[in-house]
Order: C-alpha cells, then sequence, then structure tokens
C-alpha cells in the first residue's frame, strides 16, 4: 500500500531518514519542522493524510496538542498517529497514548523497528474499516479465528464459544475494534466503565488475567506493554 505519510519533527536528521526509507517503501512523505505550521496545514487539508508520525517537543505546538486536535477534528479522527518521543517514563508515553497516538517510539529507534510499526499501523487502519463495515452489516468483529458477534454479546474462538464476563467481553471488543493499538489502562477503564461498578485500573489487569486464560492458547495476542498497558497484535504481527 502506497500511503500519504505526514511527518512533523525538527530534527532535520530525523526526518531525512524518515523520509528517505518511507519513500523507498513507496510512499509519498512530507515533512513539516514546526507545530504550529503542522496544525494550519492539518486544519486547511482535504484529509488525503493515511499516517501522521509526530514528534513530541516541537516549536510552535507540541506534538501532544497536534494529537489531541487530530483526534477531535472530524476528517482525521480515525487516522493513524505513530508518535516520536525522547521521553521515556512510562507516565510520559501514557500522557502521548491518552493524547490519542496510536503508538509510540522513544528516541534514539531503529529505523527497522520503526518501518514495522508503520506497516502496523497501516494494516491496522485496513483491519478498522473491514470490521466497520462488517459490524455495520452484521454486527461482527474477526481477527483470525477470533469472533465477535456484537448483536448477540457472544465470542468464539474457531466454533468454540467462549464463555466471558461483561468486563472481559467490552476489553475484548475495544481490542479488536483497534488492534494494533496501544491501549492505556485508563482508556480501557473508560470502555469497561459503564453503571455502578466501579472500575480502576487494577482491575483491569485482572480482567486481562481471566480474559487471557478463557483465550487459552490465543491469549498470545495480547501483548502486555509494561507499566502502559495492552495491544492486540494485527493479523500479520
Ligand atoms: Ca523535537
Amino acid at each position: 500500500m502506497n500511503a500519504n505519510i505526514l511527518i512533523v519533527e525538527d530534527e532535520k536528521d530525523i526526518s531525512d531518514i524518515l523520509s528517505v526509507q518511507l519513500q523507498n517503501k513507496g510512499h509519498n512523505v512530507e515533512v513539516i519542522a514546526d507545530g504550529s505550521e503542522a496544525l494550519e496545514r492539518i486544519q486547511n487539508q482535504n484529509s488525503s493524510t493515511d499516517l501522521y508520525i509526530l514528534d513530541r517537543m516541537l516549536p510552535g505546538t507540541s506534538g501532544l496538542e497536534i494529537c489531541k486536535f487530530l483526534r477531535m477534528f472530524r476528517q482525521t479522527k480515525n487516522r493513524p498517529i505513530l508518535m516520536l518521543t525522547a521521553m521515556t517514563r512510562p507516565e510520559d508515553i501514557v500522557e502521548g497514548l491518552d493524547a490519542g497516538a496510536d503508538d509510540y517510539i522513544t528516541k534514539p529507534f531503529d529505523t527497522n523497528i520503526l518501518m514495522a510499526r508503520v506497516r502496523a499501523l497501516l494494516r491496522r487502519a485496513e483491519t478498522i474499516k473491514k470490521n466497520s463495515e462488517e459490524e455495520k452489516k452484521g454486527g461482527l468483529l474477526t481477527l483470525n479465528s477470533l469472533k465477535v458477534d456484537t448483536n448477540q454479546c457472544k465470542a468464539w474462538i474457531d466454533d468454540r464459544e467462549l464463555d466471558l464476563t461483561l468486563s472481559e467481553y467490552k476489553l475484548l471488543v475495544s481490542f479488536l475494534k483497534q488492534p494494533g493499538k496501544v491501549l492505556t489502562r485508563n482508556q480501557l477503564v473508560e470502555y469497561i466503565q459503564d453503571g455502578p461498578v466501579h472500575v480502576t485500573d487494577r482491575t483491569i489487569d485482572t480482567h486481562i488475567f481471566g480474559l487471557r486464560k478463557k483465550l487459552k492458547d490465543y491469549s498470545k495476542i495480547i501483548e502486555t506493554i509494561r507499566g502502559i498497558g495492552y495491544r492486540v497484535a494485527t493479523s500479520e504481527s
């Protein structure tokens, strides 16, 4: 897939390397070094960008603010965002993810890893499109042999129906709706928080533990991102 990628990065060395690598893969790349200029460009474009790569610390508007804007703006709210950051503390990373980034890479990074993340995010965009069309049709979400019927609130692996609690079911749905995205505990709490039951981020770990147990061999699709949250792999990874 040839994608249109917007890189917002003020370190020229980094944006040069990224541009060359991405162009070699056949992608169209645009680089903007200033945050405010990027924000203006995003507001005035006709939303043809397939993926945003945002540095976090930028002159003008920060990557975090751009990220929040992309999520609020109707034309871009579902587009994948990869955040680059020199900040490596889990709380800084969680802040970026809670602002709406799908994934993050800490500097300095290996370009092969970055390219793999880009591939995963572009693939994820395809899966989401497919799943949202299928869900509109019949309420079905799928990931390999995992299947969820959101009309009946039932889940299966192959033909084995899973006996899930409501929280486990909701977690599974939020993972299948956002494959490849790193979901923070805060975000997962929001997804399953409903009604009088109080959910904390510790409870999330317990529910994930339960869900994994029921998924058996399939539990490896849920990856733990230490100190941050969880991610479900897209089909190829
Ligand atoms: Ca920077």
